[in-house]
């Protein structure tokens, strides 16, 4: 038996996550983000007058009770079967941006005929379309964020990252397959109809900037904060700031099991949608008291059964009550209560 096309494959999908620069979990925004960390504590370390030892600051940045818990260990489970296995099983399911973005395109030159190429420096044009593709990007994140927490039976697969009870950049990978493949879906409409658009505007097919084929935006996102936003370092936006982006600790509000922070902060990297549709809640200069994890002592918790297929399980159950309604109980049945979170 051959064995050589599946190992090319796995060398070619963790090349593409850990070497890629512009990867969401790329080796270079790892250490971007880590030297971050490092920098932030070793500041404040010397305003409270303390010294700055490389131990002490490590030992604070990696917790053992943090690193070897069992959440920790789910993450990286999930990791895996995010980088080699989502893919090559749920691919098919995936709408094509570029198809959808020709669509548009040719729907508007139909119906209000085709526009002139703008009279724009090859730059402005592409700068224009990064910044419409970022906030389409943005946007189509916000938008199944928030139906993830309001639609029961998508919050059924969403709440698989809601039960981590430790943050880490990993845990940005606890994501259930079917919450992806619907957020993959609204994203790739999201940014077909922007591209669909610009390009119709432009009047010309004008390509975003990008590293290794995502946007630049995104990317500088990605090299400063993103990795932080699930960490347990408290690194906080407030004011004007905080209305615009997204801190680590608006996300760490947003895993908090206080009801007063429960549907707030959905964004990805900014808190413009958030502000604009009235879920932001922005976070206090102090850091607040924070516990993480929905239903913590649940059984299999972080397992494979409890976190990849018991969502389907619950999540058949709500359908059938919804289609069968002569079974479904009157009152205080799970599909009626609302998400927690
Ligand atoms: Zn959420
Ligand atoms: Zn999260």
């Amino acid at each position: 038996m051959d064995f050589s096309p599946g190992i090319s494959y796995l060398f070619g999908r963790l090349g593409q996550a850990f070497l890629a620069p512009g990867s969401h979990i790329s080796l270079f925004s790892l250490a971007s983000a880590f030297f971050i960390a490092l920098l932030v504590l070793a500041v404040r370390r010397l305003r409270k007058g303390r010294r700055i030892r490389l131990k002490t600051l490590l030992r604070a940045l990696f917790p053992r009770h943090i690193v070897l818990s069992r959440s920790s260990q789910a993450d990286v489970g999930y990791f895996y079967f995010n980088v080699f296995l989502f893919g090559l099983i749920f691919g098919w399911a995936i709408l094509s941006y570029e198809a959808l973005s020709r669509g548009v395109n040719g729907l508007l030159i139909g119906l209000f005929g085709p526009l002139p190429p703008a009279p724009l420096p090859g730059f402005v044009s592409r700068s224009i379309i990064t910044v419409m593709l970022f906030l389409a990007y943005e946007l189509g994140y916000w938008l199944n964020h928030y139906l993830s927490h309001r639609i029961p039976l998508l919050w059924e697969f969403h709440k698989v990252h809601h039960s981590a009870t430790v943050l880490t950049p990993l845990t940005n990978f606890r994501v259930h397959p079917m919450y992806m493949c619907v957020f993959l879906n609204i994203l790739a409409v999201c940014i077909g109809f922007a591209n669909g658009a610009g390009d119709y505007l432009l009047g010309q097919d004008a390509s975003q900037y990008g590293l290794s084929e995502t946007n630049i935006i995104l990317v500088l996102f990605i090299y400063t904060y993103v990795h932080l936003q699930h960490s347990q370092l408290w690194i906080c936006f407030t004011g004007w700031l905080g209305h615009l982006f997204m801190s680590p600790a608006h996300h760490q509000i947003h895993h908090s099991r206080n009801p007063a922070h429960f549907n707030k902060n959905m964004g990805s990297c900014l808190a413009l949608w958030d502000w604009m549709f009235g879920t932001l809640y922005v976070p206090s200069a102090e850091p607040e008291p924070l516990e993480f994890g929905v239903e913590p002592d649940r059984a299999h918790a972080h397992t494979v059964r409890g976190e990849l297929i018991a969502p389907f399980g619950r999540a058949a159950l709500m359908l059938g009550q919804r289609f069968v309604p002569r079974m479904r109980p009157a009152a205080g049945s799970s599909a009626r209560r609302k998400p927690a979170y």
